[in-house]
């Protein structure tokens, strides 16, 4: 079985959607077909929120509204028969009739994640109703029963596992599957997400869960570009990654997949493709165990950084003393990105500034804290074997005018990271695409 994800604007409109409908049966496998909400359904649901959160109820109400109008137009597009538009309409009207109830309870965080799930919701009921209109024979599996993330709000993959074969053994005639990509519950019984973006997550675990044969990532672009093309000019699709590359460059800010979707793949040994629902025939980017060459692959680069630096000569590099550091991490739940030393300091990086106040109080016990925001992490990427020599000479060489805060080289051979401020992102980038990559 192979799993196909399709993402928001693949399914953006109706056309879009008419040929996700026929590539999905252009062949005879057996596939669980995992879509995104409409491109802009989930920005426009988390707006809403935000309105609810102030008490501004007349804002999330005309909000609602717009977004109601948006699926009316889409529904008149999308089928041709009346009869499967009506159907349609009356499944959109019961979702926002609960989008409108919102306006009249008191509104919680619990709440929130209901009202961001509508989208996936809505979206892949209208495809299964779009394919039952041309015929296709497909079976709509509700992500709600066997999405599940842990204590730890980490997706429990054995229970996904575990849940999903139970229901498949049950509908043994049905060879093509719909569900939601984002959303899932907690340990608690709540409706919950895997976090934006998180459809590629669903993809990976769900393929991982039946150990697919292949799980195909669908978007607006031609696979892994070696930089971001939102930013630079002339980028290339990469043919091949492997597994750990491609984990990096999910990680340091390449959009076109959730920071987490490559573990699940990874560990059960299952290809992942990116290919362009737009332009079908395109190659892709293939990403699997295999480790194509010893070169330099690709950049991308991760705002919204904090640097931190703790300054102790008394206690720097004593044993023990990183560990106590960490430990003040650890404790409220703030992954460290980045790691310098040096004899005197320790310089480290976030990205979640949820509990910065309580870190930096913890950590004045041990010396001088500073801390600088707004920066960024710009990651190159590729398989970088100790012998091969000029790797860091070009990348310096093509920095020298950009402020260079830390330097991360060793940890991994696929990842050379660099830290600078957000406002050099963009020459940085534009350099390194210049000297490594001569575009
Ligand atoms: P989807 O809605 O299908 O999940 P996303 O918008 O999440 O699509 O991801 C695709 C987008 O990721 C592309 O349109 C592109 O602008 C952006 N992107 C950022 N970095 C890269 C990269 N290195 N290669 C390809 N796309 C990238
Ligand atoms: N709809 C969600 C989002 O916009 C999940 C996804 O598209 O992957 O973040
Ligand atoms: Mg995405």
């Amino acid at each position: 079985m192979q799993v196909l994800k399709f993402g928001g604007t693949s399914v953006g409109k109706p056309e879009r959607m008419h040929q996700v409908a026929q590539l999905i049966t252009k062949d005879e496998h057996s596939k669980i077909v995992v879509l995104s909400a409409l491109s802009g359904t989930t920005n426009a649901l988390v707006s809403i929120g935000e309105s609810l959160a102030k008490s501004d109820k007349e804002e999330a109400k005309s909000k609602i509204q717009a977004l109601r109008e948006h699926y009316a137009t889409f529904i008149e597009a999308l089928f041709s028969t009346s009869e499967k538009a009506q159907e349609a309409q009356k499944m959109i009207d019961e979702h926002f009739e609960f989008l409108l109830i919102t306006l009249k309870i008191s509104f919680n965080e619990a709440l929130n994640r209901d009202i961001l799930a509508q989208g996936e919701l809505m979206s892949t009921k209208l495809f299964t109703l779009y394919l039952e209109e041309i015929g296709v024979s497909a079976k709509l599996l509700p992500a709600l029963e066997f999405m599940r993330t842990n204590e730890e709000e980490e997706p429990d993959l054995d229970l996904i596992s575990e849940k999903l074969k139970a229901i498949l053994v049950k509908e043994n005639d049905a060879t093509i599957f719909i569900t939601q990509g984002y959303i899932c519950k907690n340990h608690k019984g709540e409706i919950d997400n895997l976090q934006r973006g998180g459809s590629d997550y669903t993809a990976s675990l769900v393929g991982a869960a039946i150990n697919a044969t292949e799980i195909q990532i669908w978007t607006d672009i031609d696979g892994m570009h070696n930089n971001d093309p939102r930013v630079v000019d002339k980028t290339f699709p990469i043919a091949e990654l492997s597994f750990d590359e491609a984990a990096e460059l999910a990680y340091f800010g390449a959009k076109i997949l959730h920071p987490a979707s490559i573990w699940p793949a990874q560990k059960m040994g299952i290809t992942v493709r990116l290919l362009n629902t737009m332009q079908p025939e395109a190659k892709g980017t293939v990403i699997s165990t295999a480790t194509t060459s010893d070169d330099v692959k690709a950049l991308a680069a991760k705002d919204g950084i904090t640097a931190i630096k703790i300054k102790s000569s008394r206690m720097l590099l004593a044993y023990g003393f990183l560990r106590k550091v960490f430990e003040i991490f650890e404790k409220y739940k703030t992954p460290i990105d980045m790691i310098t030393t040096s004899e005197v300091a320790v310089s480290v990086t976030i990205d979640d500034n949820t509990y910065l106040n309580k870190i930096l109080t913890e950590l004045e016990k041990f010396g001088t804290v500073e801390v600088d925001k707004n920066q960024t992490i710009i990651c190159v990427v590729g398989n970088f074997v100790a012998e091969r020599k000029g790797v860091v000479n070009n990348i310096f060489e093509a920095l020298t005018s950009i402020p260079i805060r830390m330097i991360s080289y060793g940890g991994s051979r696929h990842n050379i990271s660099l830290l600078t401020d957000e406002g050099s992102k963009v020459e940085a980038l534009k350099k390194l695409n210049t000297h490594l990559f001569d575009l």
